[in-house]
């Protein structure tokens, strides 16, 4: 990790001077996360009269306390608010649980948000209850079904472009679309006169339900901003029409000899891009109308959400509800486990990593092994998930998928696609420069991608204080 990492950290208060006023007391700024990563995020933003906290996630990889953000940097009831940016379980997996431990603080959220984070964190107990049983981890479910049902009464809709005052705290917000996924917002806090925009995770370009961010090019003060596509150069000449275009060509291929087409995804978000492409593709012709598409249990819940939202906001196919109008989707059955893909068919199941567990997970099993089939990876890969191990795999080399079973060969094609719902690196660096802050904290990133982030801005904006802040750090955003 570079230099920059943690520039400032003065902890004395003093006057901040911004937006032409003074005020006698200290903001701060403080990362809850256990490490600087793309993990359980979660920030908390201090004003000297209030503490509103910034997204409550929970890490994918990680086991029980180690995957929650470190909530004992607060006292137990301090936080006056949170303001959560989107559904991924790496932005809300933890919201219970912090709600849990700062009774009086609501979470503020947008209207697709709310449906699919009370969906996600349901399904999180179930799954947290199966590595209970199957791995032993006791501290698991870190909530119940019953205590999620008390809390989400105190979710709070708000939709973009509608400010909105941060319960008592005296702090002005303002949602803006962040075209990643349904839902997703960035926000605007005005905090006595500072502003502060917290990108979330965003994209500024179109996909196919969602389309690009709509953020805000008045100056900031203080600029929050993602960084996962930070160590990535896009290919050169990259269309995102040009890499569908190569999807069909592989189902089409596929099909002819008589295989099945798995694509690993999140069920937020990736399922319904995916749905709507091969909806796209098949009334192109590019894909043959009559292939089915098969999506797993929680794929279709939080598919069903999209739809129900599907007259608001801004989107592509305002009002096209997939799971009524797409033609060829299967949907499982309730309690159904498919073990087992049906040639001629496309399976588009969760997760999108292959974790353990998951509907991925099992067909590959009896999947990967036979040439006949192709794999497609349309998202982020860990490198330590299994969907990692096979794209680090040679061909007919054997590929460790689970505990539970022995390393499958892999003989199947495997393609993989840039359908990211991530900006890439250089449409950051160009938000920042709009917004020309006095400081910007760089956060969701790996290790590289913070650096080039911090190295690139730095040059890019030479009057701006670049910090990449440390787990627990507070730094002053005066
Ligand atoms: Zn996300
Ligand atoms: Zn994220």
């Amino acid at each position: 990790m570079g230099g920059i990492k943690g520039l400032i950290s003065n902890g004395s208060p003093h006057c901040g001077a911004w937006s032409g006023q003074l005020i006698m007391r200290e903001i701060t700024f403080q990362s809850l996360t256990r490490r600087s990563e793309i993990g359980a995020n979660c920030y908390v933003l201090d004003t000297g009269m209030a503490r509103i906290a910034l997204d409550s996630g929970m890490h994918p990889k990680e086991k029980a306390f180690d995957a929650i953000p470190d909530f004992s940097l607060l006292e137990d009831g301090d936080l006056d608010a949170i303001v959560v940016s989107h559904s991924h379980l790496d932005h809300v997996g933890s919201l219970p649980v912090m709600m849990r431990r700062h009774q009086k603080a609501p979470a503020y959220m947008s209207p697709v948000t709310c449906d699919f984070a009370d969906a996600l964190l349901h399904n999180s107990v179930n799954v947290m209850s199966s590595q209970r049983e199957q791995d032993g981890i006791k501290e698991y479910p870190l909530f119940t079904h019953r205590e999620l049902d008390g809390l989400t009464r105190r979710f709070l809709t708000r939709r973009p472009g509608q400010p909105f005052d941060i319960a008592d705290t005296g702090v002005k917000a303002e949602f803006f679309d962040a075209g990643h996924l349904p839902g997703s917002v960035g926000m605007m806090l005005d905090i006595d006169g500072l502003k502060v925009f917290y990108t979330g995770d965003v994209h500024f370009e179109d996909q196919t339900v969602s389309r690009g961010a709509e953020f805000p090019t008045e100056h900031a003060d203080v600029l929050i901003m993602e960084c996962t596509r930070g160590a990535v150069e896009r290919a050169p000449g990259y269309s995102r029409q040009a890499e569908s275009d190569r999807l069909a060509d592989v189902i089409t291929r596929t099909m002819a000899r008589g295989g099945s087409v798995l694509i690993p995804v999140f069920a937020i978000g990736k399922t319904q891009e995916i749905l709507m492409m091969l909806h796209e593709l098949k009334g192109q012709g590019k894909v043959k109308a009559d292939i089915p598409v098969h999506i797993g249990g929680l794929s279709s819940k939080m598919t069903q959400i999209v739809d129900k939202h599907s007259n608001e906001g801004r989107r592509h196919h305002p009002g096209f509800r997939l799971l009524e109008s797409m033609t060829g989707i299967v949907k499982s059955k309730k309690g159904e486990r498919v073990t087992r893909c049906q040639a001629g068919r496309i399976y588009a199941v969760s997760s999108g990593m292959m974790s353990e567990y998951t509907v991925s997970n099992d067909l590959a099993h009896h999947f990967i092994n036979q040439p006949k089939n192709s794999l497609c990876f349309v998202g982020y890969a860990d490198p330590d998930s299994p969907a990692g191990a096979i794209l680090a795999s040679l061909p007919g080399a054997p590929v460790k998928l689970s505990n539970a079973h022995p390393p499958v060969e892999l003989n199947c094609e495997v393609a993989r696609f840039d359908f990211s719902g991530h900006a890439p690196r250089h449409d950051l660096v160009e938000y920042a420069r709009k917004l020309n802050p006095r400081k910007i904290l760089l956060v969701h990133g790996d290790g590289p991608a913070l650096d080039w982030m911090a190295a690139t801005l730095s040059l890019a904006l030479p009057e701006c204080e670049v910090i990449i802040p440390l787990p627990g750090e507070k730094i002053n955003l005066g």
